[in-house]
């Protein structure tokens, strides 16, 4: 929907004007973006392969360094290094009493390497497309293109900011986690160029918390057929476990649990003496953490000759609608309207590092990357017209958190 921008006394007709010519800047950049997109598209860096992860973050380290951006590898010995680029801003007195912003964002993609062979990038009725262009290498793109046109504009960056790329977002952040929360803790705000949530682009104001929980279970292994009295089969007890773990699910709450992966047995003629269900969690709130923790816990075995051991927790809780995320949101929705975009929130269950600050009661928005469909999917693309105006507006909140 349209909605004509207001004429208040702060954004008044010059207001306006300065707005429009610097959408027609990115407008003018339009073809540059989906370049670097591209570029950053065929590196392909999967959260599993260390080489592959590690030649993308030595890329984008040079890309920024180009920009005047201070770059640090944080060494990772399981996944990519973790980069790391700071902008001092400029100079002024009121640029260096500011706190940096963070923009948060991972370079990891669940595709393994090679996928690029049946899945290229290409271009396509206004379409890119390739694994990892939506979730999010577009993002990446965005923070680079807005940086530089802030730079055109200002001279040098108006206010100090961090720029924070991670190598293992999509398999639970365990190498950067600390380093986004000890960044968060230091910047007036965070915002996470996750995707936007649905075409008409949406930002994101609430994500659920993830876990995941592994429940091992333990049996007795026996001959089938010559002593199947003496067996006590874990298949058997996993299956009655799956059924208790299923009616966990509450989802008037918020609250779900998919027994995903399932693993057991040797044989058909053995009874098995072990199996395995690995559970993803979700939850809205972040006091519905310790029930669930709890009740995964408390989990005992029908047969007592059976073990079980569990494994695994809430990794990531959700990501709530505090006053922080409204005010930024608020924000947003302001310059949004400058370009008479009616820029919508939406509340979404997957989770991202976004999880995280937030939870530190940090300032924090999120899907203020790319808009496309198909994220973690063989027909992942974004929408090319989009990238002016999500470049322009995460170039106002830079200069604005
Ligand atoms: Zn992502």
């Amino acid at each position: 929907m349209i909605v004509p921008s207001r004429k208040t006394k702060e954004s008044g007709v010059t207001g306006s004007a300065m707005w429009d010519e610097r959408l027609r800047h990115f407008e003018r950049q339009r073809e540059r973006m989906v370049e670097t997109i591209r570029e950053f598209v065929e590196i392909e860096s999967p959260s599993d392969n260390k080489p592959a992860a590690d030649r993308m973050a030595i890329f984008l380290a040079a890309k920024f360094e180009a920009r005047g951006g201070r770059c640090r590898l944080h060494r990772a010995r399981d996944f990519g290094d973790n980069l790391q680029i700071d902008f001092e801003g400029s100079s002024g007195a009121q640029s260096a009493k500011r706190k940096p912003v963070l923009l948060l964002g991972h370079y990891d993609t669940v595709y393994p390497l090679g996928t690029l062979a049946s899945m290229p990038c290409k271009l396509d009725q206004g379409r890119l497309h390739g694994p990892g262009v939506l979730d999010m290498k577009s993002g990446i793109a965005l923070i680079f293109h807005a940086i530089e046109a802030l730079q055109t504009w200002h001279g040098e960056l108006p206010r100090p900011a961090t720029v924070f790329l991670v190598s293992d977002e999509e398999v639970g952040s365990h190498s950067s986690r600390k380093i986004t929360e000890a960044l968060a803790k230091k910047s007036a705000g965070v915002l996470v160029l996750e995707p936007a949530a649905g075409l008409r682009g949406a930002v994101k104001t609430a994500r659920k918390g993830v876990g995941e929980y592994t429940l091992r279970v333990r049996g007795v292994a026996a001959h089938a057929g010559l002593d199947p009295g003496k067996g006590h089969s874990a298949i058997v007890e996993l299956a009655r476990q799956i059924t208790v773990i299923a009616k966990m699910n509450n989802l008037g709450q918020g609250t779900s649990v998919n027994a995903g992966v399932i693993e057991g047995g040797t044989r058909t003629n053995v009874v098995a003496a072990a199996a395995s269900v690995a559970v993803d969690v979700r939850i809205k709130k972040a006091k519905q953490a310790s029930a669930i923790d709890r009740r995964f816990r408390a989990l005992k075995p029908f047969d007592k000759n059976c073990k079980l051991e569990i494994a695994g927790g809430i990794n990531r809780l959700p990501m709530e609608r505090t006053a922080g995320v409204a005010a930024l949101y608020q924000q947003a929705r302001k310059i949004a309207a400058e370009m008479q975009w009616s820029l919508d929130e939406a509340a979404v269950g997957g989770g991202s590092d976004g999880n995280f600050t937030a939870g530190m009661g940090i300032p924090t928005l999120d899907g203020m990357g790319g808009v496309g469909e198909g994220a973690h999917a063989v027909h992942e693309y974004i929408v090319i017209s989009e990238l002016p105006r999500r470049a322009l507006l995460l170039a106002g909140m830079i200069e604005s958190v």
